[in-house]
Parts: C-alpha cells; sequence; structure tokens
C-alpha cells in the first residue's frame, strides 16, 4: 500500500484503527503513533502532543463545545464560533485522513 500509515516511533505500518494514536503539534503537523508506541513514548518523556482520536479526547471536546455554545450565547463572541466550527472539522479532518483508512 503506497498510502499506508506508517507508526512516528517505529516507522512500521500501522493496521488497525484501535491501534492508531494520531496527535498533532500545534494544530499543523499530525503524528500517528501505535498505540503500544506512543505509551512507551510518553513514559520516556517525549513530547508528542495530545491524542485527538481516542474515547477521552472526544468527550473532552464535547465538554468544550458546549461550553463554549453557552458562552457564544451568552456573550456571541467571534473567538467561541471558531471553537465551535473549528473543533468538529479538526476531529472530522483526523478521521478523514487516518482512522477512515483502517478497518476497525
Ligand atoms: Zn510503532
Amino acid at each position: 500500500m503506497p498510502d499506508s500509515i506508517k507508526c512516528y516511533v517505529c516507522d512500521k505500518d500501522i493496521q488497525a484503527r484501535k491501534d492508531l494514536v494520531v496527535t498533532n503539534r500545534a494544530f499543523t503537523r499530525f503524528l500517528t503513533f501505535h498505540e503500544d508506541c506512543y505509551k512507551k513514548a510518553l513514559k520516556a518523556g517525549t513530547l508528542l502532543g495530545r491524542p485527538a482520536n481516542t474515547l477521552s479526547s472526544d468527550i473532552g471536546m464535547g465538554v468544550i463545545l458546549l461550553i463554549a455554545l453557552a458562552f457564544y450565547i451568552y456573550t456571541r463572541h467571534p473567538l467561541l464560533l471558531l471553537v465551535l466550527v473549528g473543533s468538529p472539522i479538526y476531529r472530522f479532518i483526523v478521521w478523514w485522513r487516518f482512522e477512515r483508512r483502517l478497518s476497525s
């Protein structure tokens, strides 16, 4: 497969969606890992960014969206609108670029 997803740590192909961890640095560069490689790198203290495709990150995003929505209704601040629109798009990009290509 020419467009296989490679692990940033061990440089081997990632086969299954449940084995995939996607992180980003400053919303620009996505890094992909095996779950085990990510955990090992974390333990070694390597700064890899926060995972974007885990259950806890999805819940965290849901909470952020609810808070942003509440504040937006209250303040109508345009920056909150950016969060409300941008966060789901960002999550969709992660899914589209990486998770979609792997079987679960
Ligand atoms: Zn790996």
